[in-house]
């Protein structure tokens, strides 16, 4: 059995769950899911990423420790993942005591390597995001994703990581199509010009922060809270029970406002602690953002959709369909509730629903086995492209081939043949019905990993003889 090792950022537990995050969780469950249909051993792990001054502050609002307040928080994203039929393997929690001695094992290699010095740091740093801003990265004088009193001057003594020391090194491997781990090759591209045009090293501790894991050279110092995220994907795989071969990781799937940390820091900080090529990360895929109706997702907007939201509307099926065709790929992807209302009528209540619906009412009671292999083998019968596109992450087009293929024919089959016409027995009849039994049959089976549970319904009306549905699959929305 192949091992295929996914995950998604850990997110940070100071923001609550928003479709931003479901969209990366979403996706990399459709991977995970569809990998396992394959036939792979999944390793599929999310989390929450929990160190840091903004949650010490958040928890000192509450009258909560740090860690009172995590623990309060943390459940919150894995409820909302639970809701959506996430079907992650391990919930990651940075303030575990596992992971943060993964973390200082790692740290202390990176220093004996010679690849940590003390020195001064004083630069504009946004509390929102936790991190030191470039000049490039600032827009106005302040960082472009928080408001602009988050901006702030620091100075401190920090302990640095020889980050351009492997500069040279990230630069050969992207560049060679062997060992490039970066896509979309936009980002790719993004990635090379910015490592070409130099960079400086960076802070790998924070002073004064004291919700974080120590140095371990230095007790007076805490991790700086990325390092110590970042780490988490390879903790995962030491101290969870049977896991360390899933390492490397086979597809770190993020957003593009932390492709620099994963796709130049992580793997310098790996190579700094002795990892060889082969055991780096194989791919990191980042997408785009969402804008909601033409703007930019914000809460002081106003225009931020929740998962529950998208639940209520669309069901958990539904929601994850929606989240699938509008994945932001290349760029960002412009979406709102209403054209939500009009894809979800289009292709599931009046398409994919529909077809069901006529072909069990056509074929009831008809026995099934004649017309498709009861012992349908299922590893072998998803078509390549289809995977090849959901390994990419193209999963609007993954499933424009499976509305094509099987969908499409078969709706335009049924009206050509037009059974409600013919007798019970005639063989242009059952003929027509066998192949659209097949072509949903199938069309479900490449559809599950989208919508796990309407995939099933649709299976059980064609268990053994034909049975209607008892309501429709999607409901029409107004
Ligand atoms: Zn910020």
């Amino acid at each position: 059995m192949k091992k295929f090792f996914i995950t998604t950022p850990i997110y940070y537990i100071n923001d609550i769950p928003h479709i931003g995050h479901t969209c990366t969780t979403v996706a990399a469950d459709i991977v995970a899911r569809t990998h396992k249909i394959i036939g792979d051993e999944v390793f599929f792990l999310t989390g929450t990423d929990e160190h840091g001054q903004k949650v010490a502050e958040s928890a000192a609002k509450e009258n909560l420790s740090p860690q009172d307040y995590c623990d309060q928080i943390s459940p919150r994203f894995e409820e909302a993942w639970k809701k959506l039929n996430i079907d992650f393997d391990y919930f990651i929690r940075t303030t575990d005591k596992r992971h943060e001695k993964v973390v200082q094992e790692l740290l202390q290699k990176i220093y004996d390597n010679g690849d940590a010095y003390k020195d001064k740091y004083e630069g504009w740093y946004c509390v929102g995001c936790e991190k030191f801003l470039t000049e490039t990265e600032m827009v106005d004088g302040h960082c472009p994703l928080h408001p602009p009193e988050k901006t702030v001057k620091k100075s401190e003594e920090n302990w640095f990581f020889r980050l351009s020391k492997y500069v040279p090194k990230l630069i050969e491997l992207i560049e060679n199509d062997e060992t490039n781990y970066i896509a979309p090759v936009g980002k790719k591209s993004e990635i090379l010009a910015k490592l070409k045009a130099g960079v400086r090293d960076i802070s790998l501790s924070r002073e004064n922060v004291e919700w974080g894991i120590s140095v371990p050279w230095d007790t007076k110092q805490t991790v700086y809270v990325w390092f110590d995220a970042l780490i988490n994907y390879y903790s995962a795989t030491q101290f969870i029970e049977g896991k360390k071969d899933f390492w490397p990781a086979n597809l770190h799937l993020i957003g593009k406002e932390i492709l620099w940390f994963h796709t130049v820091i992580w793997q310098a900080m790996l190579l700094s602690a002795g990892f060889e090529v082969d055991k780096l990360p194989k791919q990191v895929y980042i997408h785009s953002f969402y804008m909601i109706d033409g703007q930019k997702m914000s809460k002081s907007l106003g225009n931020v959709i929740s998962p529950q939201q998208l639940i209520d509307l669309f069901g958990v099926d539904g929601s994850r369909y929606l989240i699938a065709r509008s994945f932001p790929t290349d760029n960002d992807s412009d979406v709102g509730i209403e054209r939500f209302k009009e894809k979800y009528n289009a292709d599931l209540a009046n398409n994919l629903g529909n077809l069901v619906s006529r072909v069990t009412k056509l074929a009831e009671g008809v026995t099934t086995k004649p017309f498709f292999n009861p012992s349908f083998d299922r590893a072998g019968s998803l078509d390549e492209d289809f995977v090849k596109l959901i390994n990419n992450c193209r999963f609007d087009e993954a499933v424009g081939l499976v509305f094509k293929k099987y969908i499409d024919s078969s709706n335009t089959k049924l009206n050509e043949v037009t059974p409600w016409k013919l007798d019970n027995n005639d063989p242009k009849r059952i003929e027509v019905l066998g192949y659209c039994i097949k072509n949903i049959l199938s069309a479900s089976l490449h559809l599950k990993p989208i919508m796990p549970e309407v995939t099933q319904k649709i299976e059980n009306c064609f268990e053994n003889k034909v049975k209607t549905l008892d309501a429709p699959l999607f409901p029409r929305i107004k």
